[in-house]
């Protein structure tokens, strides 16, 4: 069997909201690096299959090398911090990506991170809602947010929320989708399976209610 290692249809680029992630039951832990901007951060850029269904891990030999990276360490740890406990300085959660997605790709690890850095850049989601009056600290309808998504990007978006300790449902995660190159967004070809949102959901700002465990 010829086994290409480009076997894959598009790329989900997800982007995390970080009280999101911080504000649940779990709560969250942050980067040893600092506390996280209020801004969305990337979670990760995943190859797909039309199908839904998508590759991963496909070099169990392959593990993530700083050296290879270390121009664009700083900005990942700006634009892709780690909230996971315990504490790190994101390497561990970078190579996990590394090890779980990018190696079902033909990027070497430099292009990867780099790609996803631009991407980042390129969609400035923060900027794009808050030019639809969309800003932290409020609830809004899953429709606005896509909408806003919509026009100031020309893509649509599929948004995945999860629930606040209040019961609060409240966005979390967003996806676009992004062409083989991993450079240009597309139309998704098909939505992830994430959860639901409701009608009403919240932006919650890090002022408002966030907190961390300490470490
Ligand atoms: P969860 O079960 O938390 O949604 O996803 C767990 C992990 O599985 C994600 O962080 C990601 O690594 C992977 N994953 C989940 N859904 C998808 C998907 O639709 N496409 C790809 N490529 N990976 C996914
Ligand atoms: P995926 O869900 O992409 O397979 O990978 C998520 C993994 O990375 C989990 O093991 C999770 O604990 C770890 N991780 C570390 N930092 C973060 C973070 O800031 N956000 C998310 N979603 N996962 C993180
Ligand atoms: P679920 O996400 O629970 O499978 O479905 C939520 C409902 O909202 C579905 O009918 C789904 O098709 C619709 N929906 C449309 N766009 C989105 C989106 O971007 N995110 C979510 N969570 N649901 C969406």
């Amino acid at each position: 069997i010829l086994c290409s290692s480009q076997d894959f249809d598009f790329f989900y680029f997800v982007q995390q909201w970080p009280v999101s992630y911080c504000d649940t039951r779990r709560s969250c832990c942050y980067p040893t690096t600092g506390k996280p901007d209020e801004d969305f951060s990337i979670h990760g850029l995943w190859p797909n299959y039309n199908s839904g269904k998508y590759p991963q891990n496909c070099d169990r030999e392959s593990s993530l090398d700083r050296s290879t990276i270390s121009d664009l360490v700083s900005r990942m740890q700006k634009d892709w911090p780690t909230l996971a406990c315990p504490s790190g300085d994101g390497m561990k959660f970078w190579g996990h990506e590394w090890e779980k997605h990018g190696t079902c790709t033909s990027l070497d690890q430099h292009s990867y991170f780099q790609a996803a850095l631009d991407l980042k850049s390129k969609a400035n989601l923060l900027q794009v809602l808050g030019d639809a009056g969309i800003r932290p600290g409020k609830f809004y309808s899953l429709e606005s947010i896509k909408q806003a998504i919509e026009e100031g990007l020309g893509y649509g978006a599929y948004i995945e929320c999860n629930v606040d300790p209040a019961g609060n449902h409240q966005l979390y995660q967003v996806y676009l989708c992004v062409d083989t190159s991993a450079s240009n967004f597309i139309q998704c070809p098909v939505l992830p399976h994430g959860r639901g949102c409701g009608n009403s959901i919240e932006f919650p700002s890090f002022s408002s209610d966030s907190q961390s465990r300490d470490e």
